[in-house]
């Protein structure tokens, strides 16, 4: 059981890290060809930088697959990073760039530090010299000066 949860946690830290790393030198480099969809005003329900998450999600079956019969930990790496996924569209898609409209921006605590971090990512929507890569982990600055 500690085995699983510590390979699902694994996978999610993971992802944050990998994911700032892509997002920073990858999606804000060569790829932003790709990546600019997602910083410019969308034009209907899906952009371009969707395929990313394509990727990761295809990344996770595939591991979930080939850890499937022995339960080791390619699944629950896979397992994380599906959770991180799902985490992902919640709190990026769904939350902070509402494209459904099911929950309203939450106006304090943690979830508030996170949206200022992520709206200062988009606030020049440039290729570089942006702030705030990761999603979940970021700057303690945003975290400062009214919380509430
Ligand atoms: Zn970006
Ligand atoms: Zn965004």
């Amino acid at each position: 059981m500690l085995y699983a949860i510590g390979f699902v946690l694994i996978g999610f830290i993971s992802m944050e890290l990998a994911g700032w790393f892509i997002h920073k030198f990858i999606m804000h480099g060569p790829l932003w060809p790709i990546h600019q969809s997602h910083h410019k005003p969308s034009k209907g329900p899906f952009e371009l930088n969707d395929i990313f998450s394509i990727f990761f999600g295809t990344t996770a079956v595939v591991l979930m697959i080939l850890g499937y019969e022995q339960l080791d930990y390619r699944f629950w790496i896979g397992t994380g990073i599906t959770v991180y996924g799902f985490s992902y569209f919640v709190f990026h898609d769904i939350i902070i760039h509402r494209r459904l409209k099911l929950i309203a921006r939450p106006e304090h605590g943690v979830l508030r530090g996170i949206i200022r971090a992520h709206q200062a990512h988009h606030s020049d929507n440039k290729k570089k010299g942006v702030a705030a890569y990761g999603l979940f982990f970021v700057p303690f600055k945003f975290f400062k000066g009214g919380l509430k």
